[in-house]
């Protein structure tokens, strides 16, 4: 998902720049998309299914108002969605209402909301942010401050929040770190942003991340931090770089683009091999191959053009449909292709249905060999904590070795890079990034699989 916030002295089109923020981080997630703003003590909102374009249009940004809102896109998981589940979230309690939009998923979201439930607390919802509203509307005697630093406190996983709460823009980010969420300055206020590209659209420049286990409390009088928890060791999403992020984000002043390009070179060094073009599958493996190509000296060439206009919401009826929609979506440029040996880059293999249909389209074009280079280790543990990997079973990497995904994909050869490689490409310490859907190696105890909410 995508968080967004905004924090004006005035009241001007501020709607339409969460609208701005939203489009912006788009690729954050596709399934929903809403905005709440604060006016005069009360919070108005619309969220609906679909794409923020497709969502919102003049008539509803103009009935919103208001000098402080959040914004929310939904990540896209498997399986039905609904529009109750759609963010901002907005609860109200005896101190008025709350607004909180969620990025991450929670690993004891159940354990709390059984104990709210018990407790006679009742859902609107099945997504797990809403045990954090509950928590600090349950917790509002105590001040909003304390409330809120109450409720955090007690939630574990990834979250990074946008929340409106007694007319302050809130910002909290999880004490790992595992999900990015960064400040930035407009000219009469402030900005939250999942990502540092949602700030430049909005006419704000960044100052800084919000710290791992940070609160920053933004109003008139500017930003308050409150550390609610620095023990925690840092985990930040080492997947934000390899796919997730846009390449023009910064993320704890890592250069999204910059790490991508370290990542190809890298990837070149460990895995060499004889071949005529450097190609990716795009738009995420397009990065790494410039990387690759720069390394290995093999001309980079667009050898697959991806169809932009196509949205999410278009529908797929059959096999036959399904069939035909990847050859809308991905067209083979021949002139690079027949004939020639082929490094095709992509950024992640995950089920292996991508690589396997586009190494069949670039054979039937007639490539004399493709050779797979992925940016980043084969996926073999599912993720908790707010990236839709799918259950083990369904992870090709999990239960395949890498000569038997070559083979099930039809490549000539297979290679991916490896995980010291990985991190030397994000330039942190390996002790600062969750690395677990590689390593299995999880910052914190995973649910065993008998969860009431979905992740993603
Ligand atoms: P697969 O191997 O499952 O067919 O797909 C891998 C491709 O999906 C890669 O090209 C990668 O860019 C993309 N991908 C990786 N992770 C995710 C994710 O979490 N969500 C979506 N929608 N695509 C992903
Ligand atoms: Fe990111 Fe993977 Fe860790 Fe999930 S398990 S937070 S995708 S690095
Ligand atoms: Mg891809």
């Amino acid at each position: 998902c995508g968080v967004f916030g905004i924090y004006s002295n005035s009241m001007e089109n501020i709607s339409r720049m969460i609208y701005f923020g939203l489009i912006t981080l788009q690729h954050r997630g596709q399934e929903s998309a809403g905005i709440a703003l604060y006016n005069d003590n009360k919070i108005h909102y619309y969220k609906e299914m679909g794409l923020v374009r497709e969502v919102f249009n003049d008539t509803i940004l103009s009935r919103l108002k208001g000098n402080i809102g959040i914004g929310h896109v939904r990540y896209s998981t498997s399986g039905e969605s609904y529009v109750t589940n759609a963010q901002p979230l907005v609860v109200k309690y005896k101190g008025g209402s709350i607004a909180l939009a969620h990025n991450g998923n929670l690993v004891n979201a159940n354990e709390i909301r059984d104990e709210l439930e018990d407790g006679g607390s009742i859902f609107q919802t099945s997504i797990d942010s809403e045990v954090i509203a509950n928590l600090i509307a349950k917790n509002y005697n105590l001040g909003f401050k304390e409330a809120i630093a109450t409720a955090v406190k007690r939630i574990k996983g990834a979250f990074a929040l946008s929340i409106i709460c007694e007319g302050k823009l809130i910002g909290v980010r999880d004490p790992h770190g595992l999900r990015p969420l960064c400040i930035g300055k407009l000219d009469d206020g402030y900005v939250l942003s999942s990502e540092s590209c949602g700030l430049g659209v909005v006419g704000a420049e960044i100052i800084r991340d919000v710290k791992p286990g940070e609160i920053v409390i933004i109003d008139d009088n500017g930003i308050e931090s409150i550390m609610y928890d620095e023990d925690k060791p840092k985990a930040l999403c080492s997947f934000e770089f390899v796919y997730f992020a846009r390449p023009d984000s910064v993320i704890d002043e890592q250069s999204i683009y910059q790490s991508r390009i370290e990542a190809g070179k890298i990837l070149a060094r460990e895995n060499p091999v004889d071949a005529d073009i450097v190609m990716a599958v795009p738009d995420s493996g397009t990065v790494a191959a410039i990387g690759y190509a720069e390394e290995s000296g093999i001309p980079y060439r667009q050898g697959l053009l991806k169809n932009k206009y196509l949205g999410r919401s278009f529908i797929q009826p059959d096999q036959k449909m399904r069939e035909l929609m990847v050859k809308l979506k991905l067209s083979v440029l021949k002139e690079n292709v027949e004939g020639k040996r082929l490094i095709l880059i992509d950024d992640s293999i995950v089920r292996g249905t991508t690589s396997r249909r586009i190494v069949d389209m670039l054979k039937m074009a007639g490539a004399k060999e493709v050779h797979i280079r992925v940016s980043s280790p084969p996926v073999k543990h599912s993720c908790y904590f707010g990236i839709d990997t799918p259950t083990r079973k369904q992870l090709i990497g999990a239960t395949n070795s890498v000569e038997e995904i070559r083979e099930a994909i039809g490549a000539d050869s297979l290679a991916y890079l490896s995980i010291p490689g990985l991190v030397k490409s994000i330039n942190m310490k390996d002790e600062n990034l969750c690395t677990a859907c590689f390593s299995g190696n999880y910052p914190m105890e995973v649910p065993n699989g008998n969860s009431k909410f979905r992740y993603g």
